[in-house]
């Protein structure tokens, strides 16, 4: 059993291949319930085909017999007219089918798309921290546009084959009994191939897909922006292109394995089919010379062209045997994906406050990434509304992990958060969400325009209010100068701004948001004073009449807030007021020393 809580999968549950059961199929079905009177329409052109597709063949009988052997050339004519207006319709009703199966298959692909689309949104932070991108990407667009073709071709496929082969059987035992036995005969050979290939092309396509995902990632990891930097710095493109090399070339192998399984498969078919005929030339033969049986050209023509038209169907049907066993190789990557249970869920009734004060607090909270690894223990503080707290202590005490849990990034694990007396998993994600603005070191930008990246935070934004929270985030003047002003476009993830910029864009962002609670990660050296200082005259007004969090590193940030709480090793060792902490000596007042003092000289 996967464990639930855990948004991902392990490489046993990923090894246990799953089994083509009746769920399965069901599970798959049900997407093409919305379109049942499509679904109608569609078998209805195929059966009309199907039919109309055999029609020549059986005419071709009477032809012979009649209009030929009977020297009726006004017959001739009339069931030659007739055969090809029966071809002619029936290619057009095809038409019509080809039009709605793919009608049908696009709008099953884009119901699935919306719904994994919709899933993953709603996967947790751990989610994406743990699994590969590539895979992610690859799921969302190669196994669906897969399994688009499953519906598309391989649903539609069934059915007109086993119309067909139903009316050929029809027809032939019509025309004499003892034939079609004899053809049927041969149909069983059919099968022995198709196990071992389904078998095989079940392997090689699960495998084909992994390494899909692998070439994927490596293209993720090396040809993004700040993958290839980290590349250029290190001299590792030889190493990224030899483990690129690699992969590509196990596609190739898996490939040529791939399309070779359904070669082999498909020789021993067409051997198999190539007996039909003869076999009937000699039983209808025999009957003929032999037991003077009434069977005539005509009928053992027919039933030669029926032959070819009753196994076309059996080739099919088996040969889709392997596309159906390929499609559900991708039907459950799929499945996998939407069946992860939601880490992080809305309360089954959640509450909506009209109005978040801002109180809040950690009780006896418990956290960990890793059960087997404890982070955060026995945390308890609490920030009244409108006060602000600073947490300090060395790096990967949990300062970070400790914020991530207020917006419920991660839930704890133990003890509870309260925002204004209630427990945050009880009230409302959304109203959480919104109520919490968060300026982190990290700053993601979209690949857009400083106006669309504003926006983001309220789509509803004025111009006057852009440019008032970007006076406030002291980045109107910045934006001036800029060639496109706000319409400046802002590069890959942002990287076209510097750190500080990006630093007050988020800022922006957040002052558009206008949150009750304000949680900010202050960068630790990667500043410099000015843009320190423009940051930090953009931050002071804001986190006033705001309950604020701040992860700080330096000592005007620390003294200017109400209190302060020192963490080491995911606990509380200290927390006051900075003179206490300083006349306490411990931690706190090892970290003035060292580093806080050092940083306030630096920037003197
Ligand atoms: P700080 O902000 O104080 O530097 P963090 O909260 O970032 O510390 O990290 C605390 C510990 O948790 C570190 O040991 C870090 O390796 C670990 N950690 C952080 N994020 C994750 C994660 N997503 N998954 C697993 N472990 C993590």
């Amino acid at each position: 059993m996967p464990r639930p809580n855990r948004g991902f999968l392990t490489d046993e549950e990923k090894a246990n291949k799953p089994k083509i059961t009746l769920k399965l199929i069901r599970r798959i079905t049900s997407y093409l319930a919305p379109y049942w009177k499509q679904i109608i329409l569609v078998l209805a052109a195929i059966a009309l085909a199907a039919v109309f597709g055999l029609l020549p063949a059986i005419l071709t009988g009477r032809i012979i017999d009649e209009a030929i052997g009977g020297q009726n050339l006004s017959l001739l004519v009339n069931l030659i007219l007739i055969a090809l207006g029966v071809i002619v319709l029936s290619n057009l009703i095809s038409i019509l089918e080809n039009y709605l199966n793919s009608w049908i298959a696009q709008h099953i692909s884009y119901d699935i798309r919306n719904k994994m689309f919709t899933h993953i949104q709603t996967m947790s932070h751990r989610f994406f921290t743990n699994n590969r991108q590539g895979d992610i990407i690859t799921r969302m667009t190669s196994d669906i546009s897969g399994i688009q073709s499953t519906f598309a071709n391989t649903y539609s496929s069934i059915i007109r084959n086993v119309i067909t082969l139903t009316v050929a059987l029809i027809a032939m035992f019509r025309v004499n009994w003892i034939l079609a036995l004899v053809a049927l005969a041969i149909v069983p050979l059919f099968s022995i191939p198709t196990k071992r290939v389904g078998k095989t092309r079940w392997m090689l396509t699960r495998q084909s897909q992994e390494q899909n995902d692998k070439i994927n990632d490596i293209l993720n990891e090396t040809l993004s922006v700040s993958g290839q930097l980290l590349v250029k710095l290190f001299n590792n493109e030889q190493r990224e292109f030899n483990r690129y090399e690699k992969s590509n070339a196990r596609m190739v192998q898996i490939n040529i394995r791939e399309s070779l399984a359904g070669r082999w498969f498909r020789a021993a078919l067409s051997i198999f089919a190539s007996t039909g005929p003869m076999l009937i030339y000699l039983v209808g033969g025999l009957l003929m010379i032999r037991y003077g049986s009434a069977l005539t050209i005509g009928d053992i023509i027919v039933m030669v062209a029926l032959l070819d038209r009753m196994y076309r169907p059996v080739n099919a049907l088996m040969s889709i045997q392997v596309d159906i066993v390929r499609s559900m190789a991708l039907f459950t990557r799929i499945f996998e994906y939407l069946d992860l249970p939601t880490e992080i869920k809305n309360a089954e009734q959640p509450l909506v406050p009209d109005r978040i004060s801002g109180d809040l607090a950690f009780e006896h909270v418990q956290f960990d990434y890793d059960p087997k690894k404890a982070l955060l223990r026995d945390i308890s503080f609490e920030v009244k509304s409108g006060h602000s707290l600073a947490i300090v202590g060395p790096s990967g005490a949990g300062k970070s992990s400790i914020i991530n849990l207020i917006p419920r990034l991660y839930d704890v694990t133990g003890g509870k958060i309260t925002l204004d007396g209630t427990d945050i998993r009880e009230i409302d994600l959304a109203v959480l969400r919104q109520s919490i603005g968060m300026v982190t070191q990290d700053t993601y930008l979209f690949n857009g325009t400083i106006r669309e990246n504003l926006m983001y935070a309220n789509p509803e934004a004025t111009d006057d209010d852009l440019i008032e929270a970007c006076r406030k985030a002291n980045l109107h003047d910045f934006i001036l100068a800029q060639p496109d002003g706000y319409d400046t476009v802002v590069g890959n993830r942002g990287l076209k701004l510097s750190g500080g910029e990006k630093q007050r864009v988020s800022i922006a962002r957040v002052i558009l948001k206008d949150p009750p609670i304000l949680i900010f990660d202050e960068a630790t050296s990667s500043l410099d004073s000015i843009s320190e200082n423009l940051i930090q005259e953009a931050i002071d007004p804001l986190i006033r009449g705001r309950t604020s969090i701040i992860i700080a590193h330096r000592l005007s940030t620390i003294m200017a807030a109400d209190s302060i709480m020192v963490v080491r090793d995911g606990r509380v060792i200290e927390a006051g007021r900075h003179r206490d902490l300083v006349n306490n000596g411990g931690l706190y007042n090892q970290l003035y020393e060292t580093q806080f003092k050092l940083a306030l000289e630096n920037q003197a």
